[in-house]
């Protein structure tokens, strides 16, 4: 399995029906199929964590182009980020913009930045929401929240997506608390994914920050141990991350004035389950028609009535 190459898997899905190419790398198309696969996996999350208490809420997938800057995401990703931009000119530059449409060349000078920026992880939106509450309630908040996210990292391989879905748990609370929530999920994660057939491992991990100044940054986060992935082998020779958890001590607890009752700055971690590479972890796994997966596994995804198996 961990033989066949990204490029060749991307073949293998868009053969078996269960993927669509879009004309751009790293966006696709779901199928019947996949898409209830990944829906039973966005459930599955869900029902582990509704029993933490979590809140749920839903934000689209943009955000204020205010909190990204505020969240110093543009000096550590700004290869990854997308901003959304706007037609703000004239009738006459409608005009210009058209033709040069027309005849195919560049048109970009007639778009403004607008106030947005496409979400590129799913927690983002949550700490200022959370920040404009006031200070904590006792204990903390737990949040569920999940959304397409958007990175531009443009590749020929179905696990490397520029537009996919991240289910997040986001713990905001004291030092302590979000300490221990984030370990607490090195056991439940890998509990979680092997109730679905896939032994994931646990690794300790970085982000790719950008450039050298980014590379002193990702050695930090290693030798702190601030981010782990639970990974799995999908296509390629590398295993992939499809769970990920970050702990960002007092970062945003401070860029985005979030405090505890005591008045200490609080703060977060998440928990992010990529729904597209789970999903993909599970046809790598089990084979390319869930008809033939595990019973149990099937069970444990509510997927038995949906593909006609009792
Ligand atoms: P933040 O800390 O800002 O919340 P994050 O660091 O949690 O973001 P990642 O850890 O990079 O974000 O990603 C979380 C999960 O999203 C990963 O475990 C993976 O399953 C999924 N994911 C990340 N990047 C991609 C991608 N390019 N295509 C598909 N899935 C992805
Ligand atoms: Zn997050």
């Amino acid at each position: 399995l961990s033989e066949r190459s990204p490029e060749s898997f991307l073949g293998e899905l868009l053969a078996a029906g269960l993927l669509a190419l879009s004309g751009v790398d790293g966006v696709y198309g779901r199928r019947e199929a996949f898409d209830r696969v990944s829906d039973a996996v966005d459930a599955l999350v869900l029902r582990e964590t509704a029993e933490d208490g979590a809140e749920l809420i839903r934000f689209p997938p943009v955000v204020p182009r205010r909190t990204i800057e505020k969240s110093g995401y543009l000096a550590s990703f700004p290869n990854l980020a997308g901003s959304v931009f706007g037609f703000e000119g004239t009738e006459g530059e409608a005009v210009e913009l058209a033709a040069r449409v027309q005849r195919q060349e560049d048109w970009s000078e007639f778009q403004t930045p607008i106030d947005l920026m496409l979400t590129p992880a799913a927690c983002y939106p949550v700490y200022p929401w959370v920040a404009a509450a006031g200070p904590l309630p006792e204990n903390g908040r737990l949040i569920d929240v999940q959304s397409y996210c958007f990175r531009h990292e443009p590749a020929r391989d179905p696990a490397r997506l520029q537009s996919f879905r991240m289910h997040e748990n986001v713990r905001i609370g004291s030092a302590d608390e979000v300490f221990a929530w984030k370990e607490s999920w090195i056991s439940r994660g890998t509990a979680l994914l092997a109730s679905i057939g896939l032994g994931a491992e646990k690794v300790v991990a970085s982000d790719p920050f950008f450039g050298r100044a980014g590379r002193m940054l990702s050695v930090n986060q290693v030798e702190q141990e601030l981010k782990f992935e639970l990974v799995h082998p999908i296509a390629g020779e590398k295993p992939t991350a499809i769970f990920s958890v970050n702990y960002h001590q007092d970062h945003f607890g401070h860029d985005f004035g979030i405090w505890t009752r005591e008045g200490e700055i609080a703060h977060t971690a998440c928990f992010g389950a990529g729904l597209e590479r789970v999903t993909l972890a599970l046809f790598a796994k089990h084979g390319i028609d869930v008809a033939d997966w595990p019973d149990d596994v099937r069970a444990c995804l509510q997927l038995n009535s949906a593909d006609g198996h009792p």
